[in-house]
């Protein structure tokens, strides 16, 4: 009989890692990292795992056989002699991943799988994980994006004895889909992240995904309840939520701030929520202001904006003005040469940079260089890798410009407290308001990432504001969703409140962590 086994995504919000097993075939959905799991026990910067070994042993990756890369392998250390290997390698047990969307408790663990396992995914994530990749550089646990492998809505793929299709859905990045896995027996729904609230595009894919699953009901429908948990906490805090219910009243409540203030105005979004960046760029544009985005944002919306529809407009009818924070570095940055050999440090544009900085700069620095030969063979693949698009970014507006005329920018930021430090020059002397448009916090750590953020707005003299909607489906819209969806069974995932599904169906299933549960097809 084929199971499902939960390695994490169960009880908590992210680590989204369930095998099914038919057979000899083994299909994963999704393997993403559990940050409960990884922050409690690991911290930045000098408490970090070093190698795939810490994270085993420390059950923050689940102990499955023939998953990872080298596993059965081991370095062996001779005395005096060079070292050798020692073991066989494992067998491939695992005959493909299937990744529903770009956040990283969904697909951040991908890079320690073995590089003979398939990752399915839809062509925009697969794109989003490829420049993330890039811009993070290499380490132990990066990603081969030579193991991707781009899926059209609807295309079926075989795995073993199982079969894979993937639905677009709505969710708070690009390219998110749900997946249907048929196996000998009967058919497994997986919905990722999903939500029926975002810009009709969106809620379009969500009601054709819901109205696919209806056309041939799956028996078991693995459906995240984020919200369930988050709305429970709230309830028992007493704690009020800012959220607005659809991305039009974010729309209009961004513009509403935007007409009440004349001075500077940052909006902290959702990382890779490059929709969200549209309809702000639209509100700051009517309100006569220009933006300029963060490096990192500016990354993406480059390389991803050419493809996805809806940012055609931004990403090509208008320049993109990009801040570069302040870099004024001893190790890797110019000495003043009138200060001689005391060692007073000039701000430096183009050293000392890394991640989504360094491939934007390679990709400027190119158009400087080419002829002359001076880019380095690094920065110059990379530039290729990511096809930024010549002439269409500007580095700047510097703080200077900003501070003379804060009424004609919006800062859309990705980083609150880092921008903040970079416009503020003493305590107070910003003028403006902050406008909070990401998630709200759920939890302990998010709670002390809010307070910081309160702490750098105070000193800064900004002003807080809200305008953001949740990512995750409602209360109201999951209840349709699963009612609608016609399934025989429910698998409640991503959400800390499992229990709040048996008011929505009669048949749910609670999967208990690392331990397979039989998957009964009922004919
Ligand atoms: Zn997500």
């Amino acid at each position: 009989m084929p199971d499902i086994t939960a390695w994490g995504g169960v009880g908590e919000i992210g680590g989204n890692r369930f095998l099914i097993r038919e057979g000899s075939t083994q299909v994963l959905l999704d393997f993403g990292i559990s940050f409960d799991r990884e922050t409690s026990l690991f911290e930045q910067p000098f408490l970090q795992p070093a190698c795939l070994d810490d994270l085993l042993k420390t059950r923050c990756v689940p102990p499955i056989r023939g998953c990872y890369r080298n596993m059965g392998r081991r370095v062996r250390y001779d005395a005096g002699g060079p070292a050798g290997l020692a073991g066989a390698p494992e067998a491939r047990a695992i005959d493909g991943v299937l990744v529903s969307h770009g956040h990283t408790d969904h697909c951040g663990r991908l890079g320690l799988l073995r590089p003979d396992i398939p990752v399915l995914c839809s062509p925009t994530t697969g794109r989003l994980m490829a420049l993330r990749a890039m811009a993070v550089g290499s380490s132990f646990d990066s990603l081969d994006t030579d193991v991707l492998r781009p899926t059209h809505p609807g295309e079926r793929i075989e795995l073993g004895t199982m079969q894979a299709t993937c639905f677009p859905v709505d969710h708070s990045i690009p390219g998110a889909v749900g997946w249907v896995l048929e196996t000998g027996g009967g058919k497994v729904a997986y919905t990722g992240d999903l939500r029926c609230h975002g810009l009709p595009e969106g809620r379009r894919a969500t009601h054709a995904f819901q109205t696919e699953l209806a056309r041939e009901p799956v028996d078991y429908l693995l459906v995240e309840g984020t919200r369930l948990g988050t709305e429970r906490a709230r309830e028992e805090h007493q704690v009020e939520s800012h959220a607005l219910p659809d991305e039009e009243s974010v729309r209009a409540r961004v513009s509403e701030i935007l007409r009440g203030e004349q001075e500077l105005v940052m909006y902290d979004g959702p990382t890779i929520d490059l929709k969200r960046l549209c309809l702000v760029t639209e509100a700051a544009r009517e309100a006569g202001r220009r933006v300029a985005v963060d490096s990192r944002l500016a990354y993406y919306l480059l390389k991803l904006g050419e493809d996805e529809a809806g940012l055609a407009d931004i990403a090509a009818s208008d320049d993109i003005h990009i801040v570069l924070p302040r870099r004024k570095l001893p190790s890797n940055s110019q000495s003043c040469p009138e200060a001689g050999e005391s060692g007073v440090f000039a701000e430096v544009f183009d050293e000392g940079r890394g991640g989504a900085e360094r491939v934007l700069l390679a990709g400027q620095r190119i158009r400087r260089a080419t002829a002359s030969g001076t880019l380095s063979r690094i920065e110059a693949s990379a530039f290729q890798e990511a096809h930024i698009p010549d002439g269409r970014f500007i580095w700047g507006p510097r703080r200077e410009d900003v501070l003379r005329e804060p009424g004609q920018w919006l800062i859309y930021t990705t980083n609150g407290p880092l921008t903040c430090l970079h416009f503020m020059k003493e305590p107070g002397s910003l003028r403006g308001t902050y406008i909070y448009g990401k998630a709200e916090p759920f939890d302990l750590e998010m709670e002390f990432t809010f307070q910081r953020l309160q702490q750098w707005l105070q000193m800064a003299g900004l002003k807080m504001d809200y305008a953001h909607t949740s990512g995750h489906i409602s209360r109201n819209d999951l209840a349709a969703f699963v009612r609608e969806s016609g399934a025989r069974c429910v698998v409640p995932i991503h959400t800390t409140a499992p229990e709040r599904f048996e008011t929505m169906h009669p048949n749910v299933m609670h999967l208990p962590i690392g331990e397979p549960m039989p998957l009964s097809f009922g004919h």
